[in-house]
Parts: C-alpha cells; structure tokens; sequence
C-alpha cells in the first residue's frame, strides 16, 4: 500500500460499497481540509466500531451494549419475535413503528450453492429462546399456546426472495412442532425485492397482514 497519506486513504475509501475511485480521493481531501478534530474523530468512530459492537446474546442484532437495547426494553412484548435476515432490514420495520415485539437477526438466508446452509445463520441461537424457560414462562405455558420460552408467535420476515422463502419453510419446520405460532409477513414486498428497501407502508401492510404458515 502506498506510504503517501491521501493516496493510502484514498484507496481505504475507494474500498467501501457505491464510494468510486474519484469519490474516494474526494473525500480524502475533504477529511484533510476539515478541522484536524474531524480526522481524529473519525479514526476512533472506526475503531470504537470494531471493538464495541458485538451480536446481542439474544437476538443477534448489532450491539455496543448485551443484551440490545431493544431486548433489554421491558416495554417490548418477549411473546413475540420477528425473524429476519439482517439488521438493515431489522431497522426498516423499526421505522415503520408497527412492530412492538423483539427480534431475532438470523444474519443472511438458507443458498445451498452458496454454501449457506442452517450452521451458516443464527438459527441455533433462537431455539433456546423458544424450549428454554424465559421470565413468563410456567408449566402451564404448553397448554396456553405458548412455548416454554414463553414465546406465542414467530413472525418470518425473511425477504420475499428464493433463499428468504426456503429460510421460512425451515424455520417453519423446526418451530412449528414446539407449540409456538408461526407467521410469515405478508406478500407486500415485491418478489425478489430486498425488506430494507421496501417502504415503510409497504412494509406496515405485510407485517399487518402476515399469514399464518
Ligand atoms: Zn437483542
């Protein structure tokens, strides 16, 4: 790597998604033109990144704090926990404010040719949020509907992709016989479409109207 400072951090940006050779050298000259704080700043904000944020012990979901702060809200309903792909798309249904239950972030989809198999996602990590006792659950949890967790409804929010929909159809098969409800939102999202770009009414209505599968 080149020792010359603008062209070393011009080639660091150039590396980031959308951010082009010229973008790049664009704005390494902006951080060299900007109060010397600015640089500092933004080397620990990268650093703090890398050393802070880690996967809640819960839900998965992108964290400087364990449990997440929305697994750590007690005003969030633990009966209900909606499955997606990854954080983006978690934090496209927080905008919609239609969702009041907790999460659990599988990080990616089921694509065998990919060599995405179960092992690959976060899927061993929700099944003891499920069959294991959780802070409203009691013997009687079964026979309510519930599971031992105390969980009633899992909502699969996967997107409306070939490796989203073969993801709900294992999830499907592993939840169901546990007792807990098993939901997949509701075919708003375009086929093939991304949940992190679907607009928030759009994404509403699918969370409205998830079926039962
Ligand atoms: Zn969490």
């Amino acid at each position: 790597m080149s020792q010359d400072p603008i062209a070393r951090l011009t080639v660091l940006f150039a590396r980031l998604p959308g951010v082009g050779e010229k973008t790049a050298q664009r704005l390494a000259f902006h951080v060299l033109k900007s109060p010397p704080e600015y640089a500092s700043d933004l080397a620990e904000a990268l650093l703090a990144l890398r050393q802070e944020v880690r996967l809640c012990s819960v839900c998965c979901n992108l964290t400087a704090t364990d449990p997440c702060p929305i697994c750590a809200d007690p005003q969030r309903d633990a009966k209900i926990i909606c499955v997606v792909e990854s954080v983006p798309d978690l934090l496209a249904i927080e905008r919609t404010r239609e969702f009041r239950g907790r999460y659990h972030v599988l990080h990616g989809a089921l694509s065998p040719l990919d060599g995405i198999g179960p092992d690959q996602l976060k899927i061993k990590e929700l099944l003891p949020r499920l069959v294991e006792p959780g802070g409203s659950a009691d013997g009687r949890a079964e026979a309510a509907g519930r599971s031992i967790g105390g969980v009633e409804e899992v909502i699969v929010a996967t997107d409306p992709t070939v490796e989203g929909e073969a993801t709900a159809l294992y999830l499907t098969k592993l939840v169901k016989p546990l007792g807990v409800r098993i939901t997949r939102i509701a075919q708003g999202v375009p086929m093939g479409g991304d949940l992190e770009y679907a607009d928030q009414v759009t994404l509403a209505r699918a969370l409205q109207g998830r079926r039962e599968i």
